[in-house]
């Protein structure tokens, strides 16, 4: 029997080890085995109980359903029990360290929870006369106040929904300033670095451009010399999209260059600034020479990630594409705030809209309340700190793991795979962390890094919670150096074991279908 530094034995005393355990009824210790909603809750029973109403006509003229609706039918508590325990198979920043890198999973304060949830916020429709929303739009142009004085940027187009369509909404503005140009015939070309990632080529080619993929070096920046070897024939460029910090978590140092280099061709700088959260209140993208560029207000500035949406992708915007951006947007007068709703008037060299409505308030809201209670050296502290613990993390970790670039990283530290032993590798280790009680991090990624682990550790973490984490990851990576076999196996103490991945992304099961009677008779 082992034992962990508190005296609580590791294994269990009989000898067998914990995947062997079968319970009768599949739980695991206080992890509460639950079936699909749909397996549980009989659709003859019901969790209300109201009389047939009385003297009501069936006015559904013999199109009334025939069969039962088949929802299954649950009590309170069995329906609160039910979504408590699957809620409890989620891993969330509320619950520990979340090191998924260039994913940001930054802590949400609860105030952003308790202003957006204001009724004159929470609680207006889209479509609500405008006199009477005066406080939403006005907290949208003060948001956008702050974006912009945080960039640099003389512009900002709100409505963005993620940051993947903020990428969309900066190069179709790019492609509406070609079009004035009269120059959306030749000017095809978008050049993207190897490691960007994969919204970056795939908005290029939506928007209508081929990629042209540009290497990264030695030292996992921009290639200068494949760039500007890109640039000779320099008619059919349209631009440029680049992420800085970029995905190996490291500063572009030739970034003033890139921009005039991608000027003088007559292009446009895009730059993906997913990773604003290593720079804010310290680098000014302006001051840089870009053109367009989404934040992810999920990920730099605290509002939640909720599987897949809704995020807020606002594009800062340059006076080269300014008045390119879609509408709807907000202007103030002094008859107060309005929309400009339409591509007329203020908005007429607008390339269009994005979506129905004006972008995501709650997230508006949140971000904003953020902003506030943090101040502007709190923004900047905000960044340093983040940009402190993935540092620390490297500096841990190095002396097992092998860093993938030499000197200090952004806001998240990147290893490769060239540690561990050949019989294990990345996959193997991201399994093992979810025994250990951590979300894995992000892996295979970027692109030009061989089994590339990306850890983002956030700034709200504390020395014990990056020690904490390191002393797992650290074992682990010890294990895998010396190709400790039962890595394979991991996790161990997942509700479910290793998937086969590959079936699970391509044909995922999205559909229940009722087991027929005669097949559960036979079995
Ligand atoms: C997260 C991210 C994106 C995409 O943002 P979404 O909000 O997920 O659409 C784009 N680029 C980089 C570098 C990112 O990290």
């Amino acid at each position: 029997m082992t034992m962990n530094s508190t005296g609580r034995p590791t294994t269990p005393s009989g000898g067998e080890t914990m995947s062997d355990i079968q319970t009768v009824s599949g739980s695991r210790g206080l992890m509460q085995h639950e079936d699909l909603i749909f397996e549980t809750g009989c659709t003859n029973k019901t969790g209300v109980d109201l009389p047939a109403p009385k003297g009501l006509k069936n006015r559904l003229g013999g199109v009334a359903r025939k069969r039962s609706t088949e929802l299954p039918g649950l009590s309170e508590p069995e329906t609160m029990r039910h979504y408590v325990r699957l809620s409890q198979k989620n891993y969330a920043i509320d619950l520990g360290l979340f090191p998924l890198g260039s994913c940001t999973m930054k802590h949400n304060p609860r105030l952003n929870e308790k202003v957006a949830r204001m009724p004159g916020f929470a609680d207006i429709h889209p479509l609500q006369p405008q006199y009477t929303v005066q406080g939403a739009l006005e907290l949208i142009d003060q948001l956008a106040g702050w974006l912009k004085k945080l960039t640099g940027m003389p512009a900002v187009a709100m409505s963005p929904k993620a940051g993947a369509h903020g990428e969309f909404c900066g190069m179709m503005a790019i492609r509406r300033a070609i079009i004035a140009r009269g120059e959306i015939e030749t000017r095809t070309r978008v050049l993207v670095p190897a490691s960007a990632h994969g919204t970056n080529p795939a908005t290029a080619v939506q928007c209508g451009f081929k990629v042209d993929e540009i290497k990264a070096d030695k030292r996992g920046r921009v290639d200068m010399e494949d760039f500007k070897a890109k640039l000779e024939t320099s008619d059919d460029i349209a631009g440029i999209m680049l992420t800085n910090p970029n995905t190996c978590g490291l500063f572009e140092t030739d970034i003033r260059e890139i921009a005039e280099l991608i000027h003088q061709a007559g292009g446009y700088f895009y730059c993906d600034g997913a990773n604003f959260n290593a720079i804010m209140g310290r680098v000014r993208p302006g001051d840089l020479g870009i053109d367009a560029m989404h934040i992810n207000l999920h990920k730099t500035f605290s509002t939640p990630h909720g599987g897949g949406g809704p995020g807020a992708g606002p594009t800062v915007l340059s006076d080269a594409l300014a008045d390119y951006a879609p509408v709807p947007f907000v202007i103030h007068d002094e008859d107060g705030y309005k929309l400009v709703e339409e591509a007329e008037g203020e908005g007429e060299e607008a390339f269009g809209r994005l979506c129905a409505f004006h972008g995501q308030m709650g997230m508006f809201t949140r971000a904003l309340t953020y902003m506030l209670s943090h101040g502007a050296d709190g923004l900047k502290q905000a960044a340093e700190d983040a940009v402190l613990n993935a540092n620390y993390i490297q500096a841990r970790m190095k002396t097992v793991m092998t860093p993938a670039f030499d000197g200090y990283c952004m806001h998240e530290a990147l290893f490769s795979d060239a540690f561990t032993a050949d019989n294990v590798g990345t996959l193997d280790i991201s399994k093992a962390l979810i025994d250990e009680g951590y979300h894995p991090m992000t892996m295979y990624f970027p692109l030009v890094v061989h089994g590339a682990m990306l850890i983002e550790p956030t700034e709200t973490e504390s020395r014990a919670e990056l020690d904490r984490f390191c002393d797992s990851l650290e074992a682990i990576a010890e294990r895998a150096k010396a190709g400790d076999e039962s890595l394979k196996g991991a996790p161990y103490l997942a509700p479910m074991r290793r998937l086969d991945e590959t079936q699970a992304a391509r044909k995922p099961v999205l559909r229940w279908y009722k087991p027929e009677p005669e097949k559960i008779a036979a079995e």
